[in-house]
């Protein structure tokens, strides 16, 4: 299976007054569309397409690292820009979400890709639950039966190839996708939503969405991990994911990464689920000889699930040789590379211990990790 995710925001917004339109708008300090790509990324999307108004195409505010395309005169028009921009390396789900919505979580994400196991669309609502009124003239005119009515949401999500056609066979003006999807005669499943996942339509929305953030600001996790590997023979030792070349190897079960497992530890340790040796027994011949992406990438994958995002970590290795500092930008890559964060979320750095003691004795290399996850 893969992912990708257009994010629409190509609309000017007019319920919101004057000024910007809303997904540019600042809310803590960014725009609102930043935080949407954060969420989904957070949530495991690497592919992210942003659907932008030709007017917005040289903002230097645009989030980093997304395929940028012009939108269209209408929103289904967008969309099929957004599509077309996937085709060339067709996605096998696609996930379309609307710009204005700054918090796109990752359970939900999990909850609509797995619906998409068993359906060619799922789309996230909550269900209705206070009494709805029919006014007339400012006075109550009647009750409606709440019975079967949903709140939609976005990111709605489809198995690429069937919304494509879809969208191709759709006459134009649909409300949204889950409308092409239907009138393309595909099921659509409901999937629960997020109370957390608004739309900011209203200013008094982005005091909201502000209130979320500051709330989420406070649930800071703090994870720190510690490692040793004494040397042994060879010509390289694995450190955060770069081969630097060595009078000796590392040894240990796996390839000896120590800066990547004391790392791995601090993320563990982070979400309070142990360490390594508890998802990757040493005792399991299957991880002789891992490389130690795999851990990494196991504990991300927590952090996700979880419904957590990385906010920063810091690597110290600890050794007299061999020399980190000419690897280190290597070393952060290839670390937002396994980790698939940005590479200013990452530091590594290198110490000795003044000769002293095993490390400066140069019988082995120590590493120390601290990080700090933030909600999703
Ligand atoms: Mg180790």
């Amino acid at each position: 299976m893969t992912v990708a995710a257009i994010v629409v925001a190509a609309g000017r917004g007019t319920r919101m007054g004057g000024g910007e339109p809303k997904q540019w708008r600042p809310l803590a300090g960014r725009p609102v569309l930043a935080h949407a790509v954060d969420a989904l990324r957070a949530a495991g999307v690497r592919r992210i397409v942003l659907v932008l108004h030709p007017d917005d195409m040289g903002r230097p505010e645009i989030p980093a690292g997304c395929l940028v395309v012009a939108g269209g005169d209408a929103r289904d028009a967008s969309v099929r820009a957004g599509l077309a921009a996937l085709a060339a390396d067709p996605p096998t789900r696609v996930l379309i979400h609307d710009g204005a919505r700054p918090f796109p979580g990752a359970a939900m994400v999990a909850r609509l890709l797995a619906a998409l196991e068993t359906h060619p669309g799922a789309a996230p609502a909550l269900a209705v639950t206070d009494a709805l009124w029919r006014g007339e003239g400012g006075l109550v005119a009647g009750v409606q039966d709440r019975t079967g009515l949903y709140r939609a949401q976005t990111p709605q999500a489809f198995r690429y190839g069937a919304i494509v056609a879809a969208h191709a066979a759709h006459p134009g003006g649909a409300a949204d996708d889950v409308a092409v999807a239907r009138a393309a005669g595909l099921d659509v499943a409901i999937v629960e939503g997020d109370e957390d996942n608004l739309k900011l339509t209203f200013p008094a929305d982005f005091a909201r969405a502000e209130g979320i953030i500051r709330g989420r600001a406070m649930d800071i996790r703090i994870g720190n991990g510690f490692d040793v590997h004494a040397f042994c023979d060879g010509d390289h030792v694995w450190l955060c994911g770069v081969a630097v070349p060595h009078s000796r190897g590392l040894l240990g079960h796996s390839d000896a990464d120590v800066g990547m497992h004391a790392l791995t530890d601090a993320i563990y340790g982070a979400l309070g689920e142990g360490d390594i040796g508890v998802h990757f027994p040493p005792s399991d011949p299957q991880w002789k000889g891992a490389a130690s992406h795999i851990f990494l990438r196991h504990a991300m994958g927590r952090v996700a699930a979880r419904g957590y995002r990385l906010a920063n970590c810091d690597v110290t290795l600890i050794c007299e040789r061999p020399k980190v500092g000419p690897h280190q930008a290597a070393m952060r890559a290839a670390l937002a590379g396994i980790m698939g964060v940005a590479e200013d979320r990452i530091s590594v750095k290198a110490t000795t211990s003044e000769r002293l003691g095993f490390t400066g004795r140069e019988e082995g290399i120590a590493a120390m990790a601290t990080c700090a996850l933030v909600p999703a």
